[in-house]
């Protein structure tokens, strides 16, 4: 079952607004088992949204449009629709009343713009807005079905919940796909692949596909198929060979995994943050009941709040750099003392662009986790040569240093 969307609009054409539409339709309608090929966005122009109607026609059985049902001129879709299906505009009595009661509750004056919005193609069946006026319009021509929404990202969503979703189930009645979604960090995309060869194999005789999602020192790999049990198995299998690669399943995210072993072992955290400046102790609380498990930060981004704050010896400053094993291990001990918890997280590196020198290039961090009797330390090597990430790449791996050798 194949389908496709098509986003109008000038405005998306030229970056003023991004399309954000199509991918919340796509992953909707792939949980209810739709598959959608292709996502188009195109220009307000009655030409290019029937050449659009017409090829999408030829390739799957369901269209999905959105945009270009505002009450305004440069709106074409509804007229362009009557044109299409070969059909005229009809009063729609109930969709009218729906308006003046809207209009009513906003104590604003009914227009006669407002008011044509209930002027709806005949042949078509009605999607009803609830909270807007532009209304979801259903059609079908041999064995093809189209929908057309409004833009506004609210109105769509609300008219495919309220009755969309329902009505393409018990029309095209598709067979659901469920997704498991693996979340590994450390390993690159490659060194994954290679490493997992045997097993993606396999997968193939199953009717299961396997997806690599890369991001930020992460990597997803998401199972999809429609035999839960042999989702199940094979989950369990990757899961025994990755090991502690795996840091989580589905929505889960590192820090709540972090958050979740702190809590059932009743321990604390803090951080000396250099070069991350405060971006690993945003991860830690950016989920409610943090408080539990996270106790405070040091951002010592300046050697004189290293040496004075956290009390890094001066000396190994002046000697090995404040980008080095033996700083960063004094900061984590430190804090650790200092701020009174179990586990305290150090970093300091090199984030670019500027900094850098031949001995440490940009992208040379280093982290390091304390607990009361040892401290374990890691030099990354990043070669981002972007800020921002080499700042979250380098949060992540710390928070990760502490998950994989103390909890
Ligand atoms: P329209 O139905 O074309 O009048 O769209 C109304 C508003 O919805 C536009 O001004 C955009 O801000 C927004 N919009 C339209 N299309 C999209 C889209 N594909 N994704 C996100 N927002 C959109
Ligand atoms: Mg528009």
């Amino acid at each position: 079952m194949l389908a496709e969307i098509i986003a109008i609009g000038d405005e998306l054409l030229i970056g003023q607004t991004l399309d954000t539409n199509s991918g919340w339709i796509g992953e909707q309608l792939s949980l209810i088992g739709i598959k959608v090929q292709q996502i188009s966005s195109i220009t307000d122009q009655e030409s290019a949204i029937i050449e659009a109607l017409e090829a999408a026609k030829q390739r799957v059985k369901l269209v999905i449009i959105t945009g270009g049902l505002g009450p305004t001129k440069d709106d074409l879709t509804k007229q362009t629709l009557c044109e299409y299906f070969k059909t005229s505009l009809v009063l729609d009595q109930a969709v009218l009343s729906h308006i003046e009661k809207l209009y009513k509750k906003y104590r604003v004056p009914v227009s006669k713009m407002n008011r044509d919005q209930a002027l709806l193609p005949e042949t078509a069946k009605i999607l009803p807005n609830s909270i807007g006026t532009a209304s979801g319009m259903w059609f079908e021509q041999e064995a093809v079905v189209f929908i057309s929404l409004p833009g506004v990202p609210a109105e769509m969503k609300q008219i495919l919940t309220e009755t969309g979703f329902t009505k393409l189930q018990t029309f095209f009645k598709p067979d659901p796909i469920i997704y498991k979604t693996i979340r590994t960090i450390g390993l690159a995309e490659s060194k994954l692949a290679t490493l997992l060869t045997e097993w993606e194999n396999s997968l193939e005789l199953l009717n299961l596909k396997l997806a690599y999602l890369p991001a930020s020192g992460m990597v997803r790999l998401r199972i999809t198929g429609h035999n839960l049990k042999m989702i199940e198995q094979k989950t369990a299998e990757l899961t025994k060979l990755l090991g502690p690669v795996i840091y989580g399943y589905d929505k889960e995210t590192l820090e709540e995994i972090i958050g979740n072993l702190l809590i059932k072992q009743g321990k604390t955290v803090a951080t000396a943050e250099s070069c991350t400046g405060g971006s690993i102790s945003r991860l830690l609380t950016r989920l409610s009941g943090s408080s539990a498990y996270f106790k405070g930060a040091i951002v010592s981004y300046d050697n004189d709040v290293k040496i004075n704050v956290l009390k890094v010896n001066a000396q190994d400053i002046a000697t090995q750099g404040a980008v080095s094993q033996t700083v960063v291990e004094q900061m984590a001990t430190n804090a650790r003392q200092i701020l009174q918890t179990d586990f305290a997280i150090a970093t300091s590196g090199i984030a670019g662009p500027t900094g850098g020198t031949t001995e440490k290039p940009v992208g040379t961090v280093w982290i390091a986790v304390a607990s009361e009797d040892r401290v374990e330390s890691v030099k990354l090597d990043l070669a981002y040569k972007n800020r921002e990430r080499t700042v979250l790449v380098s949060s992540q791996y710390a928070l990760d240093l502490l998950r994989t050798t103390f909890l």
